[in-house]
């Protein structure tokens, strides 16, 4: 145990990557709060090797610390020196996200990254208006293809209006976005390589983040 003292020592706030009972990743939290899962039973440790997986209660979760060998970092604590796990499986609670983003002003704002669709601006909120690609009393619809994030002074210079006819193009064409289920891993090009295979089952893939950041 004295050579492992000199490791260094991941944080127990690393994040741990949560499955549900039918595997499909819903959520990420601390190493604390997955080994306190696997701790009381309510999760198992989840280790790939060799394209095969593995699942360790928190006894045989120590046990196989114990054996060590394999150089991945250890936590520890006055008691206990257990290797960080870095994906746990739940054994109840099957429920996944919200599936799909619901519309309104705030989430037109983060679709848009709070710029302005017109003069591509990126303002704060208080600055900012939702306008009607197509102007609601030529039937324009209060969606998110047909609302887009502008200014105020360009939503009043397009008044009622379509871009093409204000000369005004847009940005981008607005759509529905894309449902996450990981935002905190929206911009984040590369993951712990052991979550890849649980996140390409959500959509998750190393371009999409790429392509969002
Ligand atoms: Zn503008």
């Amino acid at each position: 145990m004295q050579t492992l003292a000199h490791q260094p020592r991941p944080a127990l706030n690393a994040p741990v990557l949560v499955l549900n009972r039918l595997w499909q990743a819903i959520h990420i939290c601390s190493v604390a709060r997955a080994l306190g899962l696997v701790y009381r039973g309510r999760a198992r440790v989840v280790r790939e090797a060799r394209g095969e997986y593995e699942v360790f209660s928190f006894e045989e979760w120590c046990a196989d610390t114990a054996e060590g060998g394999d150089g991945e970092p250890r936590l520890h604590s006055v008691s206990l020196c257990v290797r960080r796990p870095q994906v746990i499986l739940l054994g109840s609670y099957d429920r996944l996200p919200r599936p799909e983003i619901r519309f309104s002003r705030h989430q037109v704002f983060v679709r848009d990254r709070f710029t302005c669709q017109y003069c591509r601006q990126r303002l704060d909120h208080a600055l900012l208006n939702l306008d009607h690609v197509v102007p609601r009393h030529r039937g324009g619809e209060t969606s998110w293809t047909n609302v887009v994030t502008s200014c105020h002074p360009c939503n009043r210079r397009k008044a009622n209006r379509t871009p093409e006819e204000a000369g005004m193009p847009l940005l981008r064409a607005p759509r529905k976005p894309r449902w996450h289920p990981f935002p905190e891993l929206r911009h984040q090009a590369s993951v712990e390589p052991s979550w890849r295979h649980f996140l390409e089952s959500t959509g998750w893939t190393p371009d999409a983040a790429a392509a969002c950041g």
